[in-house]
């Protein structure tokens, strides 16, 4: 006996009721960014393995241990599946020349993979609405991405997601700062755990970020590299700043947020809720103003963020957000082939008028017909025996609403349906 097939762990099916609620959350953010400026831009879900690498840095938790990647059986090439968009999204940018006639303003959506353990809002196969600025140099493109994030998260009707910043700086100042840092950590060998101790010297300013509760105290007494920035980077952080206070977004400055991909400068920041566990940051980006040089294009600067899909329709759904299954405008029933054959073309020709359609399949009799019309929450089923068949005619029959069923001929039936919806949406005064 064979046993059933099941989906890869961490990597999960979305089924109706939630992938319908997936949409709603989609059409929201393609409103919210067309109201940025901002346009789609969709990138291969596979790129060669070495995009990441240099793009991310070779000693960050992604490109060490996270990646999906494999070889091609054909000719060898190293290709993994993309752990996050922004590198692809400038690989696509290069490649296609896209700064020559100025900044540009893009966004992508789509499934990312991490080889991570699987657990509350952190899958292997996750998706990320990603937020990308190229060619923009000054702090307002930063705020207003921060600004932006304010505003879907009022669009959704969340709340308690709380804003943190902070500034990278320049990478000599983040240079500076790295030695004081190294020589700090050195001195406390001794609370060092065994990843810290690996990263002393390759990647020091994630020891900052550790989650281990034994170094808590020793990190926050570390030298901040807030103390290192020189007037230029103060300037463009104060300026991210000044546009915040002026919008009235609250945010808090955590000297400690890092990032754990190496590609980020100046500006960083995070949305973070408490009310998803360990797994709270709902969004995250910051300025990069190194990466399209360093993937081999004439230096540009550029700032953005990506969102995890996931966790925010946890929050969503936690806060007690509820998608509605829409329902078709009305189902047909029919019996008989004649029956079938007029109920086939009505549904076409309501169709082309605009309503949503669900025609019966699969014959019945004509009471379970009648039950799967009342389970489909159509609020009209339209029948079709042999006799309306004759007659070119169809029986409307209202199933939430007390009324005199009747029969309708095919011309008249698209605005009788018409009529006895729109008289229902203003009942409940949805229109
Ligand atoms: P974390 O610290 O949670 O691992 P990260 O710093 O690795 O996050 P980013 O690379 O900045 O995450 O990705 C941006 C967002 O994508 C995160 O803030 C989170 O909302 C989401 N995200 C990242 N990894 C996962 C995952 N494995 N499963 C679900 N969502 C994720
Ligand atoms: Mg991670």
């Amino acid at each position: 006996m064979s046993t059933t097939l099941q989906a890869i762990r961490g990597m999960n099916d979305i089924l109706p009721a939630d992938a319908e609620l997936w949409e709603q959350f989609e059409e929201t953010i393609r409103d919210w960014l067309r109201a940025y400026g901002y346009r789609p831009i969709r990138m291969p879900l596979v790129e060669p393995t070495p995009l990441f690498a240099r793009a991310i840095g070779e000693v960050t938790d992604i490109v060490e241990k996270e990646m999906y990647s494999f070889e091609d059986s054909l000719n060898g090439e190293k290709l993994t599946l993309r752990p996050e968009g922004t590198a692809s999204c400038v690989r696509a940018v290069l490649q296609h020349n896209m700064l020559y006639d100025g900044p540009k303003r893009l966004w992508y959506m789509g499934p990312m993979f991490r080889h991570e353990r699987p657990q509350k809002g952190r899958y292997r196969q996750f998706h990320q609405v990603g937020v990308e600025a190229l060619g923009f140099t000054g702090p307002d493109i930063d705020a207003e991405q921060i600004a932006m994030c304010a505003r879907l998260w009022d669009d959704l009707g969340l709340e308690g997601i709380r804003l943190e910043i902070n500034s990278l700086g320049q990478s000599e100042e983040r240079a500076r700062h790295r030695a004081d840092l190294i020589a700090y950590l050195e001195q406390h060998q001794d609370q060092l755990d065994a990843e810290a101790k690996r990263r002393l010297h390759s990647n020091p300013l994630r020891i900052l970020d550790t989650k281990n509760p034994a170094m808590q105290a020793m990190v926050e007494a570390a030298p901040k590299l807030m103390d290192f920035l020189g007037d230029e980077s103060l300037g463009h952080f104060n300026g991210v700043q000044q546009t915040l206070k002026d919008l009235a977004i609250p945010y808090r400055i955590n000297p400690r947020l890092v990032r754990g991909l190496d590609y980020y400068n100046l500006t960083v920041f995070e949305w973070v809720s408490d009310e998803l566990g360990a797994q709270g940051t709902v969004c995250a980006g910051g300025r990069y103003d190194g990466l399209v040089a360093q993937l081999g294009g004439k230096p540009a600067p550029a700032c953005g963020f990506a969102m995890g899909i996931e966790r925010l329709l946890a929050l969503w759904q936690d806060q007690g957000y509820k998608h509605e299954t829409l329902a078709p405008d009305a189902y047909f029933v029919h019996q008989g082939a004649a029956a079938g054959r007029f109920a086939f073309r009505a549904a076409e020709a309501l169709r082309s008028a605009g309503f949503a359609i669900h025609l019966h399949c699969g014959g019945g009799s004509f009471k379970s017909q009648m039950k799967k019309a009342d389970a489909s929450g159509a609020p009209v089923a339209l029948i079709v025996g042999d006799d309306e068949a004759a007659e070119n005619a169809v029986t409307v029959k209202e199933l939430r609403a007390e009324a005199e069923q009747q029969r309708i001929g095919f011309d008249q039936l698209a605005d009788h349906l018409g009529d006895i919806i729109f008289s229902m949406e203003d009942d409940d005064g949805s229109l």
